[in-house]
């Protein structure tokens, strides 16, 4: 099972609903691993993700810490940003998140790539022209199947 899908977004404004569509979908366990240059998008799109979860705070790139949690949502979400760890697959525990019932959400998941489940959906924001970015989505996991034909239709 090979899900694929790509996606432009021409503004901040729709990455954010594109991943509001995204976070309606989550379930416990669930990870995101999320690529794309910096300046891409992918603290953006995490935003958006977070406030369709029903979390409060606003989302900032957790770089210095590795990882920032988030409690007053549907879902716990557990936001890693990998970048730091590029000196290779540090062991962050990235089993007890997905254990904990969250969703995680990975920047930079090819530093840790040795931990990332197959289950997992993998997001990669290209940059074009300007506010313009192509999102490509492509997970092996069949419960992400309605998710695509919902995002196909809503922002094809
Ligand atoms: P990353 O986490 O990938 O380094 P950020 O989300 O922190 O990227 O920053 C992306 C920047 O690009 C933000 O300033 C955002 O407003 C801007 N931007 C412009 N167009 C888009 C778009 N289509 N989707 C997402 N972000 C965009
Ligand atoms: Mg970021």
């Amino acid at each position: 099972m090979k899900l694929q899908l790509t996606l432009t977004s021409l503004s901040p404004h729709t990455t954010r609903a594109i991943a509001g569509t995204l976070g309606s979908f989550l379930d416990q366990g669930d990870v995101i691993a999320l690529s794309g240059d910096l300046g891409a998008g992918k603290t953006t799109l995490t935003g958006g993700l977070a406030s369709a979860l029903g979390i409060k705070e606003h989302v900032i790139s957790p770089t210095f810490n590795i990882m920032r949690e988030y409690h007053s949502g549907r879902l716990p979400l557990f936001h890693i940003d990998a970048y730091r760890l590029e000196d290779g697959n540090a062991d962050i525990g990235l089993e007890e998140f997905i254990d904990d019932g969250g969703v995680s959400v990975i920047e930079w998941p090819q530093y840790i790539f040795e931990f990332i489940p197959e289950s997992a959906l993998f997001i990669n924001i290209f940059i074009l022209n300007g506010d313009a970015r192509r999102i490509e989505f492509n997970s092996d996991n069949a419960r992400f199947i309605d998710l695509f034909a919902l995002l196909k239709e809503t922002f094809k």
